[in-house]
């Protein structure tokens, strides 16, 4: 609610946050060991890539800005704005709030986006950063952006505690976890494996099945309903 009156998060933000912690409730509000292991397995890719970005839109920014910023540092990786539902001004306060969490330096603002193809809302609209990532982490991202990114090439890791939406489909990694719990635990994982070699980390980002991931945090939601 507070992200909405600061002009962080648009009206249909508080219905996917909502969607959110119903699912959260139904995990028993915890982070699980599968969870666990796919935030290891996502921090191992993230650092194994040559150019990772963290994607932040207004819900993103609203609950966890200031570990959003801790991560990108422990990861190397850039940090960008990117919205559904665009505007200019939108766009500048989640900077903004980037910047006063830490931010050096945020992407996606202003400048002339590139656009991916097959995407016809306003998210077909990416900076130069993620254009030329070869990882990017997308929490609270919708269902269309994640597969155009996919088939653009990239490894792509979501955040979604919905383990059937389109998004934890179609994503390379999916994390089942609430951001708020699921960034800190990221960034203690880039902590401990940022000494590993690059094959190690290979290794241990492709070991992981995602598959099995979203089949196990399924039947979790479903035994909880029994
Ligand atoms: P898709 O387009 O991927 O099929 P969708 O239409 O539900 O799914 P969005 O409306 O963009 O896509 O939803 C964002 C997703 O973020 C939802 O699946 C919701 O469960 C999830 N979500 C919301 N709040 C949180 C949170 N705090 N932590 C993790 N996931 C969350």
């Amino acid at each position: 609610m507070k992200g909405l009156e600061k002009g962080l998060v648009a009206q249909a933000g508080l219905i996917a946050h909502g969607r959110g912690e119903a699912f959260d409730y139904l995990l028993g509000e915890k982070t699980t060991p599968w969870a666990k292991k796919a935030e290891e397995a996502a921090v191992a890719l993230l650092l194994s890539a040559k150019n990772p970005v963290i994607s932040v839109n207004g819900n993103a920014a609203a609950l966890c800005a200031r570990d959003a910023v801790k991560l990108a540092n422990a990861l190397n990786a850039k940090i960008e704005v990117n919205l559904f539902y665009r505007s200019l001004d939108r766009e500048m306060k989640i900077a903004k709030e980037l910047e006063k969490a830490g931010a050096k330096k945020v992407y996606g603002t202003g400048g002339k986006p590139k656009r991916i193809k097959n995407l016809s809302s306003a998210r077909r609209m990416i900076d130069n950063a993620l254009w030329e990532s070869d990882a990017v982490l997308i929490p609270l991202e919708d269902g269309d952006r994640t597969e155009a990114l996919v088939a653009a090439g990239k490894k792509v890791i979501a955040i979604d505690l919905n383990p059937l939406s389109r998004t934890a489909r179609k994503a390379t990694i999916t994390i089942v976890d609430n951001i708020t719990r699921a960034i800190p635990e990221m960034i203690k994982h880039a902590k401990k494996l940022n000494s590993l070699d690059r094959q190690k980390l290979i290794d241990l980002a492709y070991s992981f099945n995602n598959q099995e991931n979203l089949s196990t945090m399924e039947s979790l939601i479903r035994k909880s309903l029994k």
